[in-house]
């Protein structure tokens, strides 16, 4: 039976590579897959979904008015293999669009697999992330640790000079070097590396 995933993680847990990993399995057993990527992550150029450590893949790419459910009901007459869709940076999808991805699940029969952060560098959640948390099926934490080698559960923003940023507009696209997944204890302390 299908359901709707939430992968969630902090920071440069290896949430995209686990991704592709799973769209490669339902590949090589001849079964299509549909990837989608935020317009607003343009770091590794529209359109497409690229890890850390080196996978890439083609990605259809959305804004905050594309609409899961109509595409995905459109797309899947020509695509009789079609299996799965998985969704990245899917913190940045709306309250609207989680109710599709759902819908795409319940009357498409299709499994959505969304992976995504779970909290801003301020500790809220993203729009996203809150109705993924609320209304998927499955909830799977990906994991990674802090410097101290606690469970990292925090993403801390950093400036030039490596220190935490306590304000700010809640989206600024940024990698390895802006942000930093940390504990809850060094979240709060504001310690962002060993001591
Ligand atoms: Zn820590």
């Amino acid at each position: 039976m299908a359901k709707l995933y939430f992968y969630y993680a902090a920071m440069n847990a290896g949430k995209t590579t686990t991704l592709l990993q799973s769209s490669y399995n339902y590949c090589e057993r001849g079964m299509d897959t549909l990837l989608f990527t935020p317009i607003i992550d343009d770091r590794y150029g529209e359109g497409k979904i690229a890890s850390r450590i080196g996978l890439a893949n083609d990605a259809i790419p959305f804004d905050r008015s594309f609409n899961f459910f109509d595409y995905i009901s459109k797309v899947q007459k020509e695509m009789p293999k079609l299996r799965c869709i998985l969704i990245d940076e899917a913190q940045f999808m709306t309250k609207d669009q989680v109710l599709q991805s759902a819908e795409v699940v319940d009357h498409l029969k299709l499994p959505v697999l969304t992976y995504g952060l779970r909290t801003d560098f301020l500790g809220e959640t993203f729009e996203g992330s809150r109705y993924l948390l609320s209304w998927a099926e499955e909830l799977i934490e990906i994991k990674t640790i802090c410097h101290c080698g606690s469970k990292a559960t925090m993403n801390a923003r950093i400036d030039e000079k490596g220190k935490i940023v306590r304000q700010g507009e809640q989206i600024e696209i940024g990698g390895n070097d802006r942000y930093i997944a940390l504990c809850r204890k060094h979240f709060i302390s504001g310690t962002v590396g060993a001591e």
